[in-house]
């Protein structure tokens, strides 16, 4: 029997195929007993322990390249499973004569307990994430596959919800769609379908129970329909509808490689956000027209000891290769108490996001910052093809910090006998103070890229990193449209180009206000350019800057997302 539900659409696209309902990861299994003695079974989970993080590790890296800052979350769980409090749970019941797989569960049960407990909803979020890392863990030492068994042919999987690994392992070739009962188009899971192409509806509750025994179901991740068993008239629209959206895709790639700009010739420089090795070939192959965010991090993280000048500037340089002839912007380590250093001794903060990150660390490690200075002079001087190569500073909520950071650079550039001619100097704005300020700090730089990842966070109070509250932060709420144009009309005063590299750059309605409050660069995860691309080319810069304009005019952010809409 044909029904149909509606969810919300989280991942444009349409599809059809058998249902495959996937279950939540096993947290626990029976104990199977001890497989041998307490020092045996405690090597067994060490060495499960550290397969854990490997493999997390890897799809951490893995999905850097589609999914930009989504794949941290993955780093985040790494964390977790080499946590040696996890060991030193298990070990008293490994000693008491239990298996690892059984130790692991309950420690593992012990931390979810105190999490869920926790009045910070934070706290509380975390307790999801561990049960997706303990289920890898247990997985790992009952020898259960995670992999997905399907059937022949393509499927839609259903689920109550799905974890961020489950999501990241789907076997794209196989699986045409995804629904799930909850989530919310903003979680881990809807973003990370998002990147990786996935149509998906969210928040289709009681799909299970309409699905099961079904032998087809067809879906539209934009409009969040859901329909079981169709009949043949809604069967031939959705296939049609199917179809026009796979010639969308082509149509897209094959205008990948032509310039940004709108339909009046306004050159909008569309490049990527890189954030490693594996994003460059995937920027090339997007059509992005150099990188506006080269995150430097991942160099530094996860080693014992600083990465030395050279090894630094071959780095740079293997970024710069990528890229001949083009502007590439690096943005100087941007760490703090979150993703601590080994090699860089500091006290524990209790609030890591307002404590010493970005430049803060910078300035107050003068080695750390003189050699990352002196790799990236280095490695311009060296550059092949030529271009512009960006020296862009994190977390700025200062004007002296501008004026010290650049003068560090003039320094170190002085001293390697290198021109800041072909250097830019730039800043990210991502706190309020510094946005505010850009009318002071502009004359001190070439160029502003606004990081609303963090700008949000800072604006509005709300951790970007707890999905409850996501809901109170919006780049389409009219105050933060006013603080965009108040920092480009404060910018463009002084001849300081502006462009946006937070995830909202991404979406295409937004970049078109961006690019219509006079935002002129904008970097995003490759994926996202030639949606992007698409959409400035259909339109000319004075009517995107009038639907800017009443998108900064509006009541709130619901409002100036319906006026952004008719761009689309
Ligand atoms: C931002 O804050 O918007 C940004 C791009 O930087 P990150 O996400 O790396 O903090
Ligand atoms: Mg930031």
């Amino acid at each position: 029997m044909s029904a149909e539900l509606t969810g919300i659409g989280a991942a444009p696209g349409v599809a059809i195929g058998r249902p495959f309902v996937v279950e939540p990861p096993a947290t626990e299994v029976p104990d199977p007993g001890p497989s041998g003695p307490p020092a045996a079974e405690k090597a067994r989970l060490h060495a499960a322990l550290v397969q854990a993080a490997d493999e997390l590790h890897a799809m951490a890296e893995r999905m850097r390249a589609v999914a930009g800052e989504e794949a941290e979350i993955f780093e985040a769980h790494a964390a977790f499973a080499t946590d040696p409090e996890v060991e030193d749970q298990a070990a008293p019941l490994i000693d008491a004569g239990r298996s690892a797989v059984a130790a692991v569960s309950a420690a593992f049960g012990a931390f979810r307990a105190l999490l869920a407990a926790s009045s910070s909803e934070y706290m509380a979020a975390r307790a999801a994430d561990l049960d997706d890392v303990c289920a890898r863990v247990v997985g790992i030492l009952s020898g259960v596959s995670r992999g997905y068994d399907l059937p022949e042919g393509r499927s839609v999987l259903l689920a109550r919800e799905l974890t961020p690994s489950q999501t990241a392992e789907i076997p794209r070739d196989r699986i045409a769609g995804v629904v799930t009962e909850t989530g919310s188009p903003t979680s881990h899971a809807a973003i990370l379908a998002r990147t990786l192409g996935i149509p998906a509806v969210v928040g289709a509750t009681g799909v299970l129970a309409v699905a099961a025994g079904a032998s087809i179901v067809a879906v539209d991740g934009r409009t969040g329909e859901v329909h079981v068993e169709p009949d043949a008239d809604v069967l031939a629209a959705l296939t049609a509808r199917a179809g026009q959206e796979e010639a969308r895709r082509v149509a897209l790639e094959a205008a990948s490689h032509e310039p940004g700009r709108t339909a009046d010739g306004v050159a909008v420089e569309l490049v990527a956000n890189v954030a490693g090795r594996d994003d460059l070939a995937a920027a090339v192959a997007a059509g992005a027209e150099g990188a506006g965010l080269v995150r430097t991090e991942l160099l530094f993280q996860d080693r014992r000891t600083e990465p030395s000048v050279d090894e630094q500037a071959a780095y740079y340089g293997e970024v710069l290769a990528a890229f001949p002839g083009r502007r590439v912007v690096f943005r100087t380590l941007d760490v703090g108490a979150d993703k601590p250093l080994p090699f860089v001794v500091r006290e524990p903060e209790p609030n890591p996001a307002l404590g010493v990150r970005g430049i803060r660390l910078s300035l107050r490690r003068p080695k750390l910052f003189e050699d990352q200075l002196r790799a990236l002079v280095r490695a311009h001087r060296d550059r092949p093809g030529g271009g512009v190569t960006g020296v862009m500073f994190p977390l700025v909520s200062r004007v002296d910090e501008v004026v010290a950071a650049r003068s560090e650079l003039e320094r170190v550039a002085g001293d390697e006998g290198v021109s800041l001619d072909g250097i830019e100097v730039g800043v990210m704005i991502e706190v309020p103070s510094a946005a505010l300020a850009a009318g002071r700090i502009a004359p001190h730089v070439d160029f502003f890229s606004v990081g609303t990842n963090d700008l949000l966070q800072y604006l509005f109070a709300v951790d970007r990193l707890v999905a409850e509250v996501a809901e109170l932060t919006d780049v389409c709420e009219p105050l933060v449209l006013d603080l965009i144009a108040h920092v480009v009309d404060n910018a463009t005063a002084h001849g300081t180009w502006v462009g946006v590299c937070g995830e909202t750059a991404s979406d295409p309605e937004v970049a078109a206000a961006l690019v219509g409050l006079g935002v002129r660069e904008l970097s995003m995860v490759p994926g996202a350019l030639g949606e992007v691309k698409d959409l400035l080319r259909r339109h000319d810069l004075a009517s995107l800057t009038t639907v800017a304009e009443d998108a900064r005019h509006a009541g709130d952010a619901a409002e100036a997302r319906a006026i952004l809409a008719k761009l689309a």
